[in-house]
């Protein structure tokens, strides 16, 4: 099965997430538990939590088609010690709230070095910072998002996502989500079939298959190895239609959840009908 759906609003309670997945047409769908700006958020009820959980049933969707995404404000790999333990004690919070929902895994972007410490020290810091959250919690996977490189922001090598993965304890609990905008800014190409064959080979070779527990589907604003991250919508952007067809007609991204990124909410359930109408029959 292929879970597509978006990353959609928890206005009025996370509760409403999955009506809001199931509204557009989704099989998959991304939420943050928190407002996403802010480093303190109330704890959640139990009945928001109780209510989360049956709509979940009721739309019909397991913890396996939902893909959380953290606060931006987080930087696991912070150069400074009082940004790194904000950062750590935020991500701990986000880990449990994960927990508290039955969800599965918690994706994030991996950290900024700021240009205060080595990419490699920054790598082992990130690793760190699983590793602590992984200690203090039951059951998630946290999920490493690759970037598309802009500033500081490491990730946007295969490689940058090997280094963390290898110095995590516990690997089974640790994986990777790879953003086709964020792949092809980061000069991998998907746009081609050898581009699309060549990258998806180097990432088995470098990470893994097994890591992969979802994907971000965005097309860019912005052209191979730019380094900018500005998401566009399907076939609107320099990705196009053929790169999302490649990808719906994959078996490797089967029973994974797919996340629309793409600008324009209204647009959402239009994508979702278009890349379902992708896949050709078997
Ligand atoms: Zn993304
Ligand atoms: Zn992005």
């Amino acid at each position: 099965m292929k879970y597509v759906g978006a990353h959609v609003s928890t206005a009025g309670g996370v509760e409403n997430a999955p009506l809001n997945a199931k509204a557009i047409g989704a099989t998959a769908f991304a939420l943050f538990t928190k407002n996403q700006r802010q480093w303190k958020a109330k704890p959640l009820t139990d009945r928001s939590i109780r209510r989360f959980k049956e709509n979940c049933a009721s739309a019909g969707f397991t913890p396996e088609q939902i893909l959380p995404h953290d606060s931006y404000l987080i930087n696991l790999g912070h150069p400074e010690a009082e940004g790194l333990k904000k950062s750590r004690a935020a991500f701990i919070d986000e880990m449990q709230r994960c927990r508290q929902l039955g969800l599965k895994f918690l994706n994030f972007h991996p950290g900024s070095h700021l240009k205060k410490i080595s990419e490699k020290d920054c790598l082992t810091r990130i690793a760190e910072s699983i590793n602590l959250a992984l200690a203090k919690t039951a059951g998630v996977i946290a999920v490493i998002e690759n970037t598309a490189g802009q500033g500081t922001n490491l990730g946007y090598r295969f490689e940058h996502l090997a280094a963390i993965i290898e110095q995590v304890d516990d690997q089974s609990r640790v994986g990777v989500c790879l953003d086709t905008c964020h792949t092809v800014s980061a000069g991998y190409d998907l746009t081609t079939p050898d581009g699309y064959k060549d990258t998806l080979k180097r990432f088995e070779d470098v990470v893994g298959l097994s890591y992969l527990k979802g994907l971000h589907l965005n097309d860019g604003k912005k052209p191979l190895g730019s380094r900018v991250d500005r998401h566009e919508r399907l076939g609107k952007g320099t990705l196009g239609l053929e790169t999302f067809r490649m990808i719906m007609n994959d078996a490797r991204f089967e029973n994974m959840p797919m996340i629309l990124e793409t600008p324009e909410p209204g647009s959402w359930a239009e994508e979702i009908r278009m890349l379902m109408e992708m896949i050709r029959p078997k």
